[in-house]
């Protein structure tokens, strides 16, 4: 059957990007049934969101999964001002990090991803400031590109212009431009849905409904996806007693009734008809949901050849007709039960270089002329691996006297490849948008598979994602090492050289520095294979902090790659006897602020913060976000609140509210309430007033003054409390420019016993990654008693 079927070439060339690296396969009931909704609609939904994990998950899987809309969700940033939960890297590893969990959320969810390129420079209050750095026509041409080539029929967006963050009310602005022009212009302009409330609402899904195929609701599938945005969390388990409901109405155009907006569906522009006409059309939906059936994959074919002979067809529709065309061949792939399976040998691909897609063609058998390329280069067979022989030479068979000799043993037959086993190199291009080549913008490969199903042709285009990097990285572990002034030291520094190369090297290590440092690599030499690709570096220096240029770096050197590691000599004074007890959180720069100014400290595990002798220490520093990272420090609270009654101090840097607030298990770390809220000084340059200038903490050892708050970076401090007992007293005043009053909870301070205790919500770390001497003292006198 079905050898009838020949579809024009162009038509062909143009078939569809399957979703690849997906989390669904593309054969059995499920890929089968999602087959069948996505041929009956050619519908497409465009989510636009401010950052990675700001899309709107659970609306996106109902309309992907219950209704097989297109789901395109795009990006305006990458991320890089965030938050990182789970390590140290911020800024552009941070964006590498998110580009790499978004599109496994996207893989999961079977969305889309496209990205506006804007540059995340940190939490913003206001759209003014936002369009000020981004550039508003900048901006809106980004978002206009990005909608001309979705083409959608709805936007939803979880933005609005008045609420959060200046990056989401400026999403919201850019996409309600750009639709005001299509109006002004006379263009399509599909209806712009925004979340809310349940009393507003003009629609609503429900998450908490099961999936016909899945057996799982939307919600449990959409919070799988949300939280591969592992930086972001701390992620709650999902609560099967708490879907909630999904609420929106259409912003843009005004004036949409509510009946208008609650019928989703009437939006969306379905060619189908139009194309193969209504009886077809009919015939084909009446058959969706259907298991697979003869009736079904014959009606799939008739629909494939209807749309294949109609010609000419009008340009805006290509992109439609392709996703539909694709729609029904996976309809028909399912039913068949073939799969073409797809990966990459690496997730990164050095620029320069190779990378590797290995391809399985499941139900080989069935196929005719299989034929997989990538960028015009055949696939080949893989190669069996050939175990190694195992003989048995501890125990020989004992000869019997007089029998004849043993025939040697039968060497085994080499093994045969299998068919349908390929494997294919292709080298990195830059793909599409070249600008942002070296930023976290990812890369793809696109594999070609054609072969036919009994007779029908069928083309296949998966899409595979990668990261390009060097082909031999090399890295310092931080960007800036402190040197205490009047000091000569020696540091042990590390840095990391991995390779992406094939072959092997063995390289010198070579390292250039300048005046008042002498440093020796250990090793001297690294020598990187595929089996072990990566090597760390360390480096003996000895700096004498006075005789440094204003510009000292220590630059390394391994095949030709290069990185400088900083020096800042910094004014800090270390009061004698100063030993702190360390509580690490998931970020190193404070710990490495310790360490370069010579302060004594100890990190202190679970076992330790149990066992140890806390009356050692004169300070316990609970570093940022540290109850997240180790949330039994709940067990270890009596102790420290006793370690503080006795005379020490603690020192708790800044926590979100869900990881610090109270509650059952989950016990205040500190003596008198203190609530955690989601206040911050956002302007890196916004005015401090010292509120209690006579306090002790402004004074010892360093004082303390305006000079020390100059040129940080970013941003002052997030996540302040908003309520405290008032046994607390507030040292620091900050105000950001938009702001109507000051906040007062950037830095708490409390006597409790004979000790004390300090709640500091200032991102000292962001500058003390910049070797930033004012925050070095800062660090000091919040530790120093
Ligand atoms: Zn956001």
């Amino acid at each position: 059957m079905l050898s009838w079927l020949r579809p024009s070439a162009a038509l062909l060339a143009l078939a569809a990007a399957l979703p690849s690296q997906g989390a669904e396969p593309q054969a059995g009931l499920v890929a089968l049934h999602q087959a069948c909704l996505d041929a009956g609609t050619d519908g497409v939904v465009l989510n636009v969101a401010a950052h990675p994990d700001d899309e709107a998950s659970r609306t996106n899987a109902i309309l992907r999964r219950k209704y097989g809309m297109r789901v395109v969700t795009a990006y305006t940033t990458f991320g890089d001002g965030g938050q990182n939960a789970v390590g140290k890297e911020i800024g552009p590893g941070l964006a590498r990090l998110r580009v790499r969990e978004t599109l496994r959320a996207a893989a999961l969810s079977d969305v889309d991803v496209r990205w506006l390129g804007m540059n995340d420079f940190g939490f913003s209050k206001t759209l003014d400031e936002t369009l000020a750095v981004w550039g508003a026509d900048r901006l809106k041409d980004a978002m206009r590109k990005v909608v001309d080539e979705v083409d959608p029929d709805i936007v939803i967006t979880n933005h609005d212009l008045v609420h959060g963050h200046g990056h989401h009310r400026a999403t919201f602005w850019a996409i309600t431009e750009v639709l005001k022009e299509r109006a002004a212009k006379g263009a399509h302009v599909p209806p712009l849905y925004s979340r809310s409330s349940a009393d507003e609402a003009q629609l609503t899904f429900d998450p908490g409904e099961l999936d016909a195929a899945r057996g799982e609701t939307y919600a449990r599938m959409a919070h799988r996806a949300w939280t591969q945005h592992v930086t972001q969390g701390p992620w709650g388990p999902h609560n099967p007693l708490q879907p909630g409901k999904e609420h929106w109405k259409v912003v843009y155009p005004e004036g949409v009734k509510s009946e208008e907006a609650a019928d989703w569906r009437h939006w969306v522009r379905d060619r189908l008809t139009k194309e193969v006409g209504a009886e077809t059309a009919q015939q084909f939906g009446a058959l969706i949901g259907e298991p697979a059936s003869e009736r079904l994959v014959q009606q799939a074919d008739k629909l494939l050849n209807a749309l294949t002979i109609m010609s000419p067809y009008d340009a805006d529709n290509i992109q439609r007709r392709r996703e539909r065309y694709a729609a029904l061949q996976r309809i028909l792939l399912a039913a068949a039960d073939v799969s073409i399976e797809s990966w990459l040998e690496h997730e990164e691909v050095a620029r320069g270089g190779e990378g590797k897609v290995f391809v399985v063609v499941h139900g080989f058998d069935k196929l005719k002329d299989v034929k997989v390329a990538c960028r015009g280069v055949a696939a080949e067979q893989v190669k069996p691996t050939v175990r190694p022989q195992t003989t048995d030479v501890a125990a020989p068979p004992a000869r019997v006297p007089g029998a004849p000799p043993p025939a040697p043993p039968k060497p085994p037959e080499p093994p045969k490849p299998v068919p349908g086993e390929l494997v294919v190199a292709f080298a990195h291009q830059a793909s599409g948008d070249t600008m942002l080549e070296d930023g976290p913008r990812p890369a793809w490969v696109t594999l070609d598979v054609s072969f036919t199903l009994d007779g029908v042709p069928i083309e296949l285009h998966p899409r595979l994602w990668y990261t390009p990097v060097d082909p031999v990285e090399v890295e310092w572990d931080r960007d800036v090492v402190m040197v205490p002034r009047g000091q000569t030291v020696e540091r042990i520094v590390s840095a990391t050289v991995r390779s992406h190369r094939d072959a092997e090297f063995s390289e010198p290590v070579r390292l250039l520095t300048g005046n008042g440092v002498k440093a020796e690599a250990i090793p001297g030499r690294v020598s990187l294979s595929r089996e072990h690709p990566e090597a760390r570096l360390l480096v003996r220096a000895a700096i004498a902090a006075d005789e440094l240029p204003a510009d000292a770096t220590l630059r390394l050197e391994v095949a030709g790659q290069k990185a400088a590691l900083r020096f800042a000599p910094v004014e800090v004074l270390v009061p004698p006897g100063l030993k702190v007890g360390l509580v690490r959180g998931p970020d190193d720069a404070t710990e490495r602020a310790l360490a370069d100014l010579g302060i004594a400290y100890t990190a202190l595990d679970r076992d330790a913060l149990a066992t140890s002798k806390l009356e050692e220490f004169t300070t316990l520093l609970l570093d940022i976000r540290a109850y997240n990272h180790r949330p039994e420090l709940a067990e270890n609270r009596d102790r420290i609140l006793q370690f503080c009654r006795s005379g020490g101090r603690v020192v708790a840097m800044y926590h979100k509210s869900s990881e610090w607030n109270e509650r059952a298990g989950h016990p205040l770390l500190a003596p008198f309430p203190l609530t955690v809220g989601d206040v911050r000084a956002t302007e890196e340059q916004a005015p401090v007033a010292m509120l209690q200038p006579e306090h002790r903490l402004w004074h010892h050892p360093h004082a303390i003054t305006q000079h020390d708050f100059d040129g940080w970076v970013q941003e002052r401090g997030l996540h302040f409390p908003t309520k405290w007992d008032s046994a607390w007293t507030p040292l620091l005043e900050l105000k950001d420019s938009s702001d109507e009053k000051p906040s007062q909870g950037a830095l708490l301070y409390t006597q409790y016993g004979r000790g004390d205790f300090v709640y500091c919500s200032l991102v000292l770390y962001r500058q003390l990654r910049q070797g930033h001497q004012g925050a070095a003292r800062i660090l000091v006198n919040l530790l120093a008693r």
